[in-house]
């Protein structure tokens, strides 16, 4: 079966950025509904549509097409008594930037002082130009439901139960995967 609206891809992946490093070496494959439901990159989507099993590839992604640039407006210092103890490198809260009402954003601890802790809003990804490494394991027709709710039910998927409100925010790998 060839990648095409409404198919369920399971793909390997192994993402570096430009000069090779590893960032993650995908050890689940991504398993994603295809047809711009936004559960993957756009270019991602773009490079397997039409192909099928079998099929292997390596593109570089820019920022723009990926996680945006780096906003530096993004990087807020606090008083570390503003912050829960312990705190420690690598931790996220979720929080508003500076002179935003739009929507919460992630902030990552990316450095802590004596009584001061910078805090990153950018995703961890920001600025960086991505290489992955892919290859087609599965393709499979999405079922009705998993279309009706834009994301991938089952094994790797989204799980969840019937009767289920809350479902606006799933199914999204890439962007909701802590990275290390
Ligand atoms: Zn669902």
């Amino acid at each position: 079966m060839k990648i095409a609206q409404n198919t369920v891809v399971s793909v390997n992946y192994k993402l570096s950025d430009a000069q090779n490093n590893l960032i993650e070496d995908g050890a689940q494959p991504m398993v994603y509904l295809h047809g711009g439901y936004e559960n993957t990159l756009p270019k991602i989507e773009e490079e397997l549509d039409g192909k099928d099993v079998g099929y292997t590839s390596t593109i570089q992604i820019e920022p723009e097409d990926a996680f945006g640039d780096y906003d530096p407006n993004l990087v807020k210092v606090e008083d570390r008594n503003r912050l829960p103890e312990p705190i420690e490198v690598g931790m996220q809260f979720e929080g508003v930037a500076e002179g935003s009402d739009e929507e919460p954003v992630i902030f990552t601890v990316t450095e802590i002082a004596d009584d001061k802790v910078v805090l990153d809003g950018n995703h961890p990804l920001a600025g960086m130009a991505l290489r992955f490494d892919l290859s087609v394991i599965d393709v499979r027709a999405a079922t009705p439901e998993e279309i009706a709710h834009g994301h991938v039910h089952g094994a790797h998927g989204h799980d969840h139960g019937h009767g289920e409100i809350d479902d606006s925010e799933e199914g999204d790998h890439f962007r909701s995967q802590p990275l290390q």
